[in-house]
Protein backbone atom coordinates (compact mmCIF):
# COMPACT_ATOMS: atom_id res chain seq x y z
CA UNK A 1 0.00 0.00 0.00
CA UNK A 2 1.31 3.21 -1.05
CA UNK A 3 1.68 6.11 2.08
CA UNK A 4 1.31 9.59 1.65
CA UNK A 5 1.53 12.41 4.54
CA UNK A 6 0.64 16.20 4.89
CA UNK A 7 3.05 17.48 7.48
CA UNK A 8 2.89 20.57 8.92
CA UNK A 9 2.65 22.36 12.61
CA UNK A 10 -0.43 22.72 13.42
CA UNK A 11 -1.74 19.71 11.53
CA UNK A 12 -4.59 19.05 13.55
CA UNK A 13 -6.30 21.00 10.93
CA UNK A 14 -5.55 19.84 8.11
CA UNK A 15 -8.51 18.34 5.93
CA UNK A 16 -5.87 16.93 3.29
CA UNK A 17 -6.77 13.78 4.24
CA UNK A 18 -10.36 13.66 4.62
CA UNK A 19 -9.87 14.94 0.67
CA UNK A 20 -7.03 12.81 -0.64
CA UNK A 21 -8.30 9.30 1.02
CA UNK A 22 -12.03 10.31 -0.35
CA UNK A 23 -9.91 10.55 -3.90
CA UNK A 24 -8.23 7.54 -2.97
CA UNK A 25 -11.24 5.46 -2.61
CA UNK A 26 -12.74 6.96 -5.42
CA UNK A 27 -10.80 6.10 -7.69
CA UNK A 28 -9.66 2.68 -6.31
CA UNK A 29 -6.22 3.09 -5.48
CA UNK A 30 -3.73 0.92 -2.51
CA UNK A 31 -2.85 3.82 -0.97
CA UNK A 32 -3.86 5.88 2.55
CA UNK A 33 -2.93 9.18 3.06
CA UNK A 34 -2.15 10.47 6.80
CA UNK A 35 -1.32 13.92 8.58
CA UNK A 36 1.64 13.94 11.01
CA UNK A 37 2.30 17.41 13.41
CA UNK A 38 5.92 17.99 13.06
CA UNK A 39 9.30 19.61 14.01
CA UNK A 40 11.97 21.54 11.75
CA UNK A 41 14.10 19.05 13.18
CA UNK A 42 12.01 16.05 11.71
CA UNK A 43 12.73 17.19 8.07
CA UNK A 44 15.37 15.17 7.38
CA UNK A 45 14.32 12.34 8.56
CA UNK A 46 11.14 12.11 6.70
CA UNK A 47 12.32 13.46 3.67
CA UNK A 48 15.15 9.76 4.49
CA UNK A 49 11.77 7.40 4.76
CA UNK A 50 10.56 9.28 0.99
CA UNK A 51 14.46 8.18 -0.12
CA UNK A 52 13.99 4.77 1.17
CA UNK A 53 10.51 4.17 0.39
CA UNK A 54 8.91 3.98 3.17
CA UNK A 55 6.92 7.28 2.50
CA UNK A 56 5.62 8.16 -1.40
CA UNK A 57 4.74 11.35 -1.41
CA UNK A 58 4.60 14.22 1.29
CA UNK A 59 2.44 18.02 1.21
CA UNK A 60 3.99 20.00 3.13
CA UNK A 61 2.32 22.70 5.10
CA UNK A 62 2.76 25.88 7.10
CA UNK A 63 5.36 26.73 8.16
CA UNK A 64 7.63 24.53 6.78
CA UNK A 65 7.33 25.08 2.90
CA UNK A 66 10.55 26.92 2.35
CA UNK A 67 12.50 24.99 5.28
CA UNK A 68 12.07 21.98 3.25
CA UNK A 69 13.35 23.05 0.18
CA UNK A 70 17.09 22.61 1.18
CA UNK A 71 16.33 18.79 1.57
CA UNK A 72 15.35 18.44 -2.40
CA UNK A 73 17.38 17.14 -4.88
CA UNK A 74 16.22 19.26 -7.77
CA UNK A 75 19.97 20.98 -8.37
CA UNK A 76 18.94 24.29 -8.18
CA UNK A 77 16.23 26.28 -7.60
CA UNK A 78 13.57 27.66 -10.90
CA UNK A 79 13.38 31.56 -10.37
CA UNK A 80 10.10 32.65 -9.68
CA UNK A 81 8.99 34.31 -12.93
CA UNK A 82 5.33 34.86 -14.57
CA UNK A 83 4.61 31.48 -15.68
CA UNK A 84 1.28 30.05 -16.32
CA UNK A 85 -0.20 27.73 -14.16
CA UNK A 86 0.34 24.16 -15.83
CA UNK A 87 4.03 24.93 -15.50
CA UNK A 88 3.89 24.17 -11.83
CA UNK A 89 2.39 20.95 -12.09
CA UNK A 90 5.12 18.24 -11.32
CA UNK A 91 8.04 20.49 -13.01
CA UNK A 92 8.79 23.34 -11.57
CA UNK A 93 9.66 24.93 -7.97
CA UNK A 94 8.20 28.25 -7.00
CA UNK A 95 11.52 29.84 -6.03
CA UNK A 96 11.19 29.46 -2.40
CA UNK A 97 8.49 27.43 -1.26
CA UNK A 98 7.14 24.06 -1.93
CA UNK A 99 4.11 21.77 -0.94
CA UNK A 100 4.26 18.37 -3.13
CA UNK A 101 7.57 16.55 -2.44
CA UNK A 102 7.36 13.55 -5.04
CA UNK A 103 10.41 11.13 -6.12
CA UNK A 104 11.13 10.11 -9.32
CA UNK A 105 14.51 8.16 -10.79
CA UNK A 106 15.61 7.85 -7.20
CA UNK A 107 15.72 11.68 -6.96
CA UNK A 108 13.56 13.81 -4.43
CA UNK A 109 11.62 16.75 -6.53
CA UNK A 110 9.06 19.08 -5.80
CA UNK A 111 6.30 20.95 -7.00
CA UNK A 112 4.21 23.88 -5.75
CA UNK A 113 0.96 24.01 -6.04
CA UNK A 114 -0.51 27.10 -4.08
CA UNK A 115 -0.44 29.11 -7.05
CA UNK A 116 -2.45 26.82 -9.65
CA UNK A 117 -4.98 26.03 -6.65
CA UNK A 118 -5.57 29.89 -5.43
CA UNK A 119 -5.84 30.49 -9.61
CA UNK A 120 -7.99 27.28 -10.23
CA UNK A 121 -10.29 28.87 -7.58
CA UNK A 122 -10.51 32.37 -8.69
CA UNK A 123 -12.38 31.11 -12.01
CA UNK A 124 -14.45 28.74 -9.90
CA UNK A 125 -15.72 31.49 -8.14
CA UNK A 126 -15.42 33.66 -10.51
CA UNK A 127 -13.66 36.46 -9.20
CA UNK A 128 -12.40 38.35 -12.08
CA UNK A 129 -8.70 39.94 -11.09
CA UNK A 130 -7.52 41.74 -14.36
CA UNK A 131 -7.10 45.35 -13.60
CA UNK A 132 -7.65 45.07 -10.00
CA UNK A 133 -5.96 46.43 -6.68
CA UNK A 134 -5.67 43.68 -4.24
CA UNK A 135 -4.39 43.75 -0.79
CA UNK A 136 -2.33 40.80 0.44
CA UNK A 137 -2.28 40.55 4.43
CA UNK A 138 1.08 38.08 5.08
CA UNK A 139 4.14 37.29 3.29
CA UNK A 140 5.11 33.48 4.30
CA UNK A 141 5.09 30.64 2.03
CA UNK A 142 2.27 30.71 0.63
CA UNK A 143 2.58 34.20 -0.55
CA UNK A 144 4.59 33.14 -3.32
CA UNK A 145 2.01 31.43 -5.12
CA UNK A 146 -0.42 34.40 -4.27
CA UNK A 147 1.44 36.87 -5.81
CA UNK A 148 2.66 34.93 -8.73
CA UNK A 149 -1.27 33.78 -8.98
CA UNK A 150 -2.62 37.61 -8.98
CA UNK A 151 -0.25 38.41 -11.56
CA UNK A 152 -1.10 35.85 -14.26
CA UNK A 153 -4.35 37.31 -13.44
CA UNK A 154 -3.59 40.61 -14.67
CA UNK A 155 -3.86 42.48 -10.79
CA UNK A 156 -2.52 45.95 -11.46
CA UNK A 157 -1.61 46.51 -7.97
CA UNK A 158 -0.91 44.45 -4.95
CA UNK A 159 -0.44 45.86 -1.47
CA UNK A 160 1.57 43.77 0.64
CA UNK A 161 1.43 43.85 4.74
CA UNK A 162 3.35 41.73 6.96
CA UNK A 163 4.57 41.80 10.21
CA UNK A 164 7.68 40.74 9.52
CA UNK A 165 8.77 43.33 7.15
CA UNK A 166 11.71 41.95 5.97
CA UNK A 167 9.58 38.99 4.31
CA UNK A 168 7.94 41.24 2.64
CA UNK A 169 10.68 43.14 1.16
CA UNK A 170 12.10 40.02 -0.43
CA UNK A 171 8.59 38.93 -2.32
CA UNK A 172 8.69 42.32 -3.74
CA UNK A 173 12.25 42.18 -4.72
CA UNK A 174 11.70 38.81 -6.49
CA UNK A 175 8.66 41.31 -8.51
CA UNK A 176 10.86 44.33 -8.95
CA UNK A 177 12.09 44.98 -12.86
CA UNK A 178 15.77 45.87 -13.66
CA UNK A 179 14.10 49.93 -13.74
CA UNK A 180 12.95 49.29 -9.95
CA UNK A 181 9.26 49.24 -11.17
CA UNK A 182 7.02 46.86 -9.49
CA UNK A 183 3.71 45.47 -8.88
CA UNK A 184 4.46 45.77 -5.01
CA UNK A 185 3.80 48.82 -2.88
CA UNK A 186 4.42 47.70 0.98
CA UNK A 187 2.18 48.39 3.78
CA UNK A 188 3.62 48.76 7.42
CA UNK A 189 1.64 45.84 9.24
CA UNK A 190 1.27 48.38 12.42
CA UNK A 191 -0.96 50.72 10.29
CA UNK A 192 -3.46 48.36 9.56
CA UNK A 193 -5.93 49.97 12.03
CA UNK A 194 -5.90 53.78 10.10
CA UNK A 195 -5.66 54.69 6.73
CA UNK A 196 -5.46 52.07 4.19
CA UNK A 197 -5.52 52.16 0.56
CA UNK A 198 -8.13 51.77 -1.62
CA UNK A 199 -8.29 48.43 -3.04
CA UNK A 200 -10.93 45.72 -4.40
CA UNK A 201 -10.01 43.18 -2.84
CA UNK A 202 -8.54 41.54 0.30
CA UNK A 203 -6.78 38.43 0.73
CA UNK A 204 -5.88 37.00 4.26
CA UNK A 205 -3.03 34.79 3.78
CA UNK A 206 -1.25 35.32 6.78
CA UNK A 207 -2.00 31.89 9.93
CA UNK A 208 -4.33 34.67 11.64
CA UNK A 209 -7.53 32.89 12.11
CA UNK A 210 -6.37 29.06 12.75
CA UNK A 211 -6.99 30.03 15.94
CA UNK A 212 -10.33 31.22 17.36
CA UNK A 213 -9.98 33.86 19.19
CA UNK A 214 -7.07 35.55 16.24
CA UNK A 215 -7.98 38.88 15.44
CA UNK A 216 -6.61 41.25 12.78
CA UNK A 217 -6.27 44.46 13.35
CA UNK A 218 -7.70 46.14 10.61
CA UNK A 219 -9.39 49.71 10.32
CA UNK A 220 -12.60 48.01 8.86
CA UNK A 221 -14.47 50.56 8.64
CA UNK A 222 -12.89 52.51 6.19
CA UNK A 223 -13.03 49.56 3.94
CA UNK A 224 -16.50 50.03 3.36
CA UNK A 225 -18.72 47.51 0.87
CA UNK A 226 -18.87 45.89 -2.18
CA UNK A 227 -15.56 44.61 -2.13
CA UNK A 228 -14.54 40.83 -2.12
CA UNK A 229 -12.82 39.30 1.65
CA UNK A 230 -10.77 36.51 0.50
CA UNK A 231 -9.51 34.14 3.47
CA UNK A 232 -6.97 31.38 2.78
CA UNK A 233 -8.46 29.83 5.83
CA UNK A 234 -10.68 27.15 5.53
CA UNK A 235 -11.48 26.36 8.95
CA UNK A 236 -15.32 25.06 9.68
CA UNK A 237 -16.27 27.99 12.43
CA UNK A 238 -14.89 30.75 9.92
CA UNK A 239 -12.57 33.31 10.68
CA UNK A 240 -13.59 36.94 12.31
CA UNK A 241 -12.06 38.48 9.21
CA UNK A 242 -14.67 36.83 6.77
CA UNK A 243 -17.46 37.76 9.16
CA UNK A 244 -16.32 41.23 9.75
CA UNK A 245 -16.53 41.72 5.93
CA UNK A 246 -19.50 40.13 5.63
CA UNK A 247 -21.07 42.47 8.45
CA UNK A 248 -20.21 45.09 6.04
CA UNK A 249 -21.27 44.03 2.87
CA UNK A 250 -18.65 42.88 1.48
CA UNK A 251 -18.66 39.00 -0.94
CA UNK A 252 -16.68 36.50 1.24
CA UNK A 253 -14.71 33.56 0.28
CA UNK A 254 -12.56 31.07 2.62
CA UNK A 255 -10.16 28.99 1.17
CA UNK A 256 -12.04 25.67 0.84
CA UNK A 257 -11.71 25.59 -2.85
CA UNK A 258 -7.67 26.55 -3.47
CA UNK A 259 -7.42 23.65 -0.85
CA UNK A 260 -9.33 20.89 -3.37
CA UNK A 261 -7.68 22.85 -6.66
CA UNK A 262 -4.53 22.49 -4.91
CA UNK A 263 -4.65 19.22 -3.57
CA UNK A 264 -6.18 17.89 -6.72
CA UNK A 265 -2.99 19.21 -8.76
CA UNK A 266 -0.98 17.28 -5.84
CA UNK A 267 -2.93 13.99 -6.77
CA UNK A 268 -2.43 14.29 -10.74
CA UNK A 269 1.59 14.56 -9.93
CA UNK A 270 1.44 11.22 -7.49
CA UNK A 271 -1.11 9.08 -9.20
CA UNK A 272 -1.39 10.18 -12.67
CA UNK A 273 -5.33 11.16 -12.46
CA UNK A 274 -7.23 14.34 -11.71
CA UNK A 275 -9.73 13.77 -9.21
CA UNK A 276 -11.88 16.48 -10.49
CA UNK A 277 -11.63 15.40 -14.16
CA UNK A 278 -15.04 13.78 -13.88
CA UNK A 279 -17.57 16.60 -12.33
CA UNK A 280 -16.10 15.49 -9.38
CA UNK A 281 -16.01 18.65 -7.88
CA UNK A 282 -19.78 18.86 -6.40
CA UNK A 283 -19.76 15.17 -4.79
CA UNK A 284 -16.07 16.51 -3.32
CA UNK A 285 -17.09 19.88 -2.00
CA UNK A 286 -20.18 18.08 -0.40
CA UNK A 287 -17.65 15.44 1.79
CA UNK A 288 -15.07 17.77 2.58
CA UNK A 289 -16.71 20.84 3.27
CA UNK A 290 -20.79 19.92 3.95
CA UNK A 291 -21.00 24.02 5.01
CA UNK A 292 -19.00 25.46 2.19
CA UNK A 293 -21.74 28.02 0.98
CA UNK A 294 -22.26 29.43 4.79
CA UNK A 295 -17.98 30.62 4.15
CA UNK A 296 -18.51 31.23 0.54
CA UNK A 297 -21.02 34.24 -0.22
CA UNK A 298 -21.40 36.37 -2.52
CA UNK A 299 -23.19 39.83 -2.54
CA UNK A 300 -25.20 41.20 -5.34
CA UNK A 301 -24.43 44.58 -6.34
P1 LIG B 1 3.75 30.59 7.03
O1 LIG B 1 4.82 30.45 6.04
O2 LIG B 1 3.92 29.98 8.37
O3 LIG B 1 3.44 32.15 7.21
C1 LIG B 1 2.58 32.59 8.24
C2 LIG B 1 2.18 34.03 7.97
O4 LIG B 1 1.27 34.44 9.00
C3 LIG B 1 3.36 35.00 7.99
O5 LIG B 1 3.06 36.05 7.14
C4 LIG B 1 3.35 35.44 9.46
O6 LIG B 1 3.97 36.69 9.70
C5 LIG B 1 1.85 35.56 9.70
N1 LIG B 1 1.54 35.48 11.12
C6 LIG B 1 1.53 34.38 11.91
N2 LIG B 1 1.20 34.71 13.17
C7 LIG B 1 1.01 36.05 13.18
C8 LIG B 1 0.64 36.98 14.21
N3 LIG B 1 0.41 36.60 15.47
N4 LIG B 1 0.52 38.29 13.86
C9 LIG B 1 0.74 38.69 12.58
N5 LIG B 1 1.09 37.85 11.58
C10 LIG B 1 1.22 36.54 11.88
O7 LIG B 1 2.36 30.00 6.47
P2 LIG B 1 1.87 29.88 4.95
O8 LIG B 1 2.24 28.56 4.43
O9 LIG B 1 2.26 31.10 4.21
O10 LIG B 1 0.26 29.87 5.16
C11 LIG B 1 -0.43 31.01 5.59
C12 LIG B 1 -1.90 30.69 5.78
O11 LIG B 1 -2.48 30.28 4.54
C13 LIG B 1 -2.15 29.55 6.77
O12 LIG B 1 -3.25 29.88 7.57
C14 LIG B 1 -2.46 28.36 5.89
O13 LIG B 1 -3.32 27.44 6.54
C15 LIG B 1 -3.18 29.05 4.72
N6 LIG B 1 -3.07 28.26 3.47
C16 LIG B 1 -4.23 27.82 2.90
C17 LIG B 1 -4.16 27.09 1.72
C18 LIG B 1 -5.43 26.59 1.07
O14 LIG B 1 -5.34 25.73 0.20
N7 LIG B 1 -6.59 27.10 1.42
C19 LIG B 1 -2.93 26.82 1.11
C20 LIG B 1 -1.78 27.31 1.73
C21 LIG B 1 -1.86 28.04 2.92
P3 LIG B 1 5.53 36.74 10.03
O15 LIG B 1 6.23 36.63 8.70
O16 LIG B 1 5.71 38.06 10.68
O17 LIG B 1 5.82 35.60 10.94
Amino acid sequence: MKKYLVIGNPIEHSLSPKLHNYWIKENNLDAVYEKKQINKDDIGGIVEELKKGKIDGLNVTTPFKTSMVPYLDHGGLIPLAERPPEVYVGTSLEGKSVNTIFKQNNKIYAANTDGSGFHDSLSFLNLKIKNKKIFVLGAGGVVFSIVAALKWNGASKIYLSNRTKSKAEEIKKIHTNNNGKSIIELFNWENLDKNLPEFDMIINATSLGLNKNDLIKLDYKSIGKNKVFYDLIYNAEGTDFLSKGLELGNSVYNGASMLIFQAARSFLIWHGINPLKEERLAGTINHVFPNFYNHNQTIEQ
